[in-house]
C-alpha cells in the first residue's frame, strides 16, 4: 500500500465529512474523538453495536452522524416471521442456508452441523425494525446504515464477535481490516445468505427510511443487477418519498457503466470511494471519471477513528487529481474558491458559475450539503437533456478544466 496522501491544515478538515466508517469496531479515545478535525458518519451493523453507535452519537454530537442499519453479512440472523411466531433456531437456519427439498444440499449436511452451534439465535425482522426506529427517532439526522446487498459473502465458522470487533493491536497504518473486505485467515462455510432473504430484510429498513425521510448508506458487493432492480422498484413504489432521501453507493464497486445506469435515472443515489476499498483496483479512476463531479461523495470505511481523516482525506486527494480539481491549502481558500480575481479563473476566462472557483473540498462539501439535505427533483447538476447525454462522455473535458 502506498503512503497516505499527507493531510492538509486542520482548517481544511473542517469541510471534510468521513461519509461511511466504522469507529465502534475498535476500541474508542474520548482524546481522539474530541480532538476529530472533521465529522464522520458512523454505521451501525448488527444488534450489538447499534447501542454503541447511539452512544458515540450522544457523546460527540458535532463530530458523529450515527448510522442505524443491520449489515448484509448479518441478516442470517434475521427471520421474517413475527415475534410471536419465531420458529425455532434449527429450523430458521435449515430453511434459509439448507432448503432440504434440494437434493443437491444433502451433501452439505455436515458442515451444516458444524455452523449451526455457532450462530445465535434468530430474532424477529419486526422487532430489528422496531429498533432502528426508536435509534432513529431520537437523532433527526441520523441515517440508515449499513444497509444492502451481498452475493459474495460466505458465513464464516466462528461465533459472532463479541465489540470491539477489532480489538487486536491497532495496525501501523491502515488500511486493514474493512466490512467490505473479509479477513483471508477466516475459514468459511459453504453458506450464503439467498438474496431474496436480504432484498426482504433491505427493504423492510427502506420502508421505514422512506417513513422517516432518512438517508441511507449502502453497500453492495457483487450484486450490480439487484441493485439495479432494487432501485428501480423503490422509485416506482415510494414515487416522490423515495427521491426525497439520499442514498450513498458506499465504496461503490459497481462498473463506470454501471455506476453511469443508476446516475442517468436516480436524482437521489450518490458515491463514495475509499482507500480502504476501492484503491485496491484502479478502476476507482475510472470511476473517479466517470462520476457526475456533483454526485461524489469521499469514506474512509475504516475500523479505527484514528485513521478516518487520513484515509478520507486520501480518497479525496485522489478524486482531485483524477478529475483535475485544485486541492485547496486553507479554510479560506474553501470557501472563497478561485472567483478571487474579479470572477476570472486561472487561465483568464470569466467563469460562469461559482462553482468553477470551487477547489476539491469545496465541491465535495457542497455534494454532502446537497446529499444530506435531500429533497431530489432534477438530476444534480444537469438542467437540459442534451447535458445528460454529455455525462457519459465528459471526463475528458472535465480533466482540462471544462464541466
Ligand atoms: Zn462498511
Amino acid at each position: 500500500m502506498d503512503a497516505l496522501h499527507p493531510l492538509p491544515h486542520p482548517s481544511v478538515l473542517a469541510h471534510v465529512v468521513d461519509a461511511h466508517c466504522h469507529p465502534t469496531d475498535s476500541p474508542l479515545s474520548p482524546a481522539v474523538l474530541s480532538g476529530l478535525p472533521h465529522r464522520i458518519c458512523a454505521m451501525a451493523t448488527r444488534a450489538s453495536d447499534q447501542p454503541l453507535v447511539r452512544s458515540l452519537a450522544e457523546q460527540f454530537p458535532d463530530k458523529v452522524i450515527p448510522c442505524f442499519g443491520y449489515h448484509p453479512w448479518f441478516i442470517h440472523w434475521i427471520s421474517l416471521a413475527p415475534p410471536n411466531a419465531l420458529p425455532a433456531k434449527d429450523v430458521h437456519y435449515q430453511t434459509l442456508l439448507l432448503p432440504l427439498s434440494e437434493p443437491e444440499h444433502a451433501p452439505l449436511l455436515p458442515a451444516f452441523h458444524r455452523l449451526l452451534p455457532l450462530l445465535p439465535d434468530p430474532v424477529s425482522l419486526a422487532t430489528i425494525v422496531e429498533d432502528l426506529r426508536t435509534n432513529l427517532s431520537a437523532f433527526p439526522h441520523a441515517m440508515l446504515g449499513e444497509v444492502g446487498l451481498d452475493r459474495a459473502f460466505r458465513i464464516p465458522f466462528e461465533r459472532p464477535a463479541v465489540p470491539p470487533y477489532a480489538s487486536s493491536p491497532a495496525p501501523s497504518h491502515p488500511p486493514g481490516h474493512s466490512h467490505d473486505a473479509p479477513e483471508p485467515r477466516r475459514e468459511l462455510s459453504p453458506f450464503t445468505t439467498p438474496l431474496a432473504h436480504q432484498v426482504a430484510v433491505l427493504e423492510a429498513q427502506l420502508a421505514l427510511a422512506v417513513v422517516l425521510r432518512r438517508n441511507v448508506s449502502m453497500h453492495a458487493v457483487k450484486a450490480q443487477q439487484a441493485t439495479l432492480a432494487l432501485l428501480a422498484r423503490m422509485r416506482a413504489a415510494h414515487g416522490s418519498a423515495w427521491t426525497a432521501l439520499s442514498v450513498d453507493m458506499h465504496s461503490c464497486g459497481l462498473s463506470a457503466l454501471g455506476w453511469a445506469e443508476i446516475e442517468r435515472v436516480h436524482p437521489n443515489v450518490f458515491l463514495s470511494l475509499s482507500t480502504a476499498i476501492n484503491a485496491r483496483s484502479p478502476a476507482h479512476v475510472a470511476l473517479l471519471r466517470a462520476v457526475h463531479p456533483a454526485r461524489l461523495l469521499v469514506e474512509s470505511d475504516f475500523h479505527d477513528v484514528a485513521y478516518s481523516a487520513a484515509c478520507t482525506w486520501d480518497m479525496l486527494a485522489r478524486a482531485a487529481t483524477a478529475r483535475g480539481w485544485w486541492l485547496e491549502e486553507s479554510g479560506a481558500e474553501v470557501e472563497a474558491g478561485r472567483m478571487l480575481r474579479a470572477g476570472h479563473g486561472d487561465d483568464g476566462q470569466a467563469m460562469a458559475k461559482a462553482e468553477e472557483g470551487w477547489g476539491a473540498v469545496r465541491r465535495i462539501a457542497e455534494n454532502w450539503r446537497v446529499f444530506e439535505r435531500g429533497g431530489h427533483t432534477v438530476l444534480p447538476g444537469v438542467k437540459k437533456k442534451r447535458d445528460k447525454k454529455k455525462l457519459l462522455l465528459d471526463s475528458s473535458e472535465e480533466e482540462s478544466g471544462g464541466e
